[in-house]
C-alpha cells in the first residue's frame, strides 16, 4: 500500500514525459511536387505520420495522372476526348460517374456566369492554338473563320443528360475544361487525402490551391499572384477547405507583331478578353472558383459584381492593367497587400 502513490507517480511522470517527448519532436513537414495538368503542383501536409502521408501523396498523384489523361481537351483517348468526338458526330455516350459531375456542375456555372464561363468553345480555342503544349506563333485567325465557329453557338445548354446517358443537341459543341477542371482536381486531392486521414494540408498548383485544416498553430497563409507576374500582390489566411483560384489573360497568350492574344476568349466574340484583368475568387469549391475566376476575367472590371452576384460568391478581387483594385468589402477584410497597398482599390458593395 505504501508504493503506491509512488508507483501512480512513476506512471504520471512517465506518462508526461512521453507526451512532452511527442511534442517536443514535431514532424517533419511533408512536400512532394508532382508534374500534371502541364504545370507543377505541390504538396504540403503537416503533423503527421511521414509514411501516411507519402501513401496518401502518391494516390493523389495517381488521381491527378488519371484526370489529366480522362480530361484532356485536346489529347486524343481521353473520355472527354471521346465524348468530343460523339457530339461531333451526332451521337450520345454513356460517361462514368467520374466526369459526369464535371459537366452538370459546368452546365450549371455556364448558365449562373451568363455563359461567360462555356467550356463548350473548344473548337474556338482550338483555332487561337491553344490545343498546344506550345505557345502558339504567328497571326491570329481571320475574322471570318472566328464567325464561323461564333455562328455554331457552342454552349453548355446544348448538352442533354438522362442519367449517365449524354448528348448534345448541337454537334459543333466541342468541351474544353481548362478553366475548371484544376480547381475541381485541387479540391479532389484534398478529399483523397483527408479520406487518408491527413487532416492538414495544401495543394497548391503554381497559386491556385486548396487547403485542409491549419499550419500548425496558424492558418495556411497564401499568397495570391500579381496579375502582371511580378511576384506576390497579397497574401491572405486561408480556411479549412477553402479555395483559392486566379485566372489572368497576361500569362498564357499568342504574340504577333508586338501584340498580346491571350488564351482566356470571350465567348460572345471568339475573340481573347481585350481588357487585361485578373480575378482571385476564395471558395469552398474549387471547381467553382475556377470556373468563376475565368468567367470574371471576361466580365473584366466593369462588369464582374453582377456575375458575382449571379454565381453566389462571397470573396472577389479583380486587377485591371492599371493596377485598380476592385473587391467586395468581405474579400478587402482578409486581404493583405505586400508593401504599399495599391494607389486604388475599388470596393463595390456586399456580395
Ligand atoms: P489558368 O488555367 O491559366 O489559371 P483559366 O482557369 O482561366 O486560367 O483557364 C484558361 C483556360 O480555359 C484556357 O486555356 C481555355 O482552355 C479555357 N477557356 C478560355 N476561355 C474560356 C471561357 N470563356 N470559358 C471557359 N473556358 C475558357
Ligand atoms: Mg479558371
Amino acid at each position: 500500500m505504501i508504493q503506491q502513490p509512488a508507483m501512480r507517480s512513476i506512471v504520471w511522470c512517465t506518462l508526461v514525459s512521453l507526451f512532452l517527448l511527442g511534442c517536443s519532436r514535431p514532424l517533419p513537414e511533408f512536400h512532394q511536387t508532382l508534374f500534371v495538368f502541364g504545370t507543377l503542383v505541390e504538396i504540403t501536409i503537416v503533423n503527421e505520420e511521414p509514411e501516411r502521408a507519402t501513401s496518401a501523396a502518391k494516390r493523389v498523384d495517381e488521381k491527378f495522372q488519371l484526370m489529366h489523361k480522362d480530361w484532356h481537351a485536346w489529347k486524343p483517348g481521353g473520355e472527354l476526348a471521346i465524348l468530343n468526338e460523339h457530339i461531333a458526330a451526332g451521337q450520345s455516350l454513356l460517361i462514368s460517374e467520374t466526369l459526369l459531375p464535371l459537366l452538370t456542375q459546368s452546365k450549371q456555372l455556364y448558365q449562373q456566369s451568363d455563359g461567360l464561363f462555356n467550356p463548350a468553345i473548344g473548337a474556338l480555342i482550338d483555332l487561337w492554338g491553344f490545343h498546344s503544349d506550345e505557345l502558339p506563333e504567328g497571326p491570329p485567325p481571320e475574322q471570318d473563320e472566328i464567325q464561323v465557329l461564333l455562328d455554331k453557338r457552342p454552349g453548355m445548354d446544348d448538352l442533354q443528360f438522362e442519367g449517365n446517358q449524354v448528348s448534345s443537341t448541337n454537334p459543333f459543341v466541342q468541351l474544353d475544361l481548362g478553366g475548371y477542371a484544376k480547381g475541381y482536381a485541387l479540391d479532389d486531392a484534398i478529399t483523397i487525402l483527408r479520406s487518408r486521414g491527413v487532416a492538414n494540408a495544401i495543394v497548391n498548383a503554381g497559386g491556385d490551391l486548396c487547403v485542409s485544416g491549419r499550419h500548425g498553430e496558424r492558418p495556411w497563409r497564401i499568397g495570391i499572384r500579381h496579375p502582371q507576374g511580378k511576384g506576390v500582390l497579397a497574401s491572405l489566411d486561408a480556411q479549412d477547405g477553402e479555395c483559392v483560384l486566379t485566372s489572368g489573360n497576361y500569362e498564357r497568350y499568342r504574340e504577333h507583331d508586338g501584340k498580346r492574344y491571350p488564351h482566356i476568349l470571350d465567348p460572345r466574340t471568339g475573340k481573347p478578353v481585350r481588357h487585361i484583368a485578373s480575378a482571385t475568387v476564395i471558395h469552398g469549391d474549387g471547381g467553382t472558383a475556377d470556373a468563376a475566376a475565368t468567367a470574371l476575367t471576361v466580365a473584366g472590371p466593369d462588369h464582374w459584381f453582377r456575375i458575382a452576384k449571379q454565381m453566389g460568391l462571397k470573396y472577389v478581387m479583380v486587377v485591371d492593367e492599371a493596377g485598380t483594385v476592385y473587391m467586395n468589402p468581405q474579400m478587402a477584410e482578409r486581404i493583405v497587400f505586400e508593401g504599399a497597398p495599391p494607389a486604388d482599390i475599388v470596393l463595390s458593395d456586399p456580395l
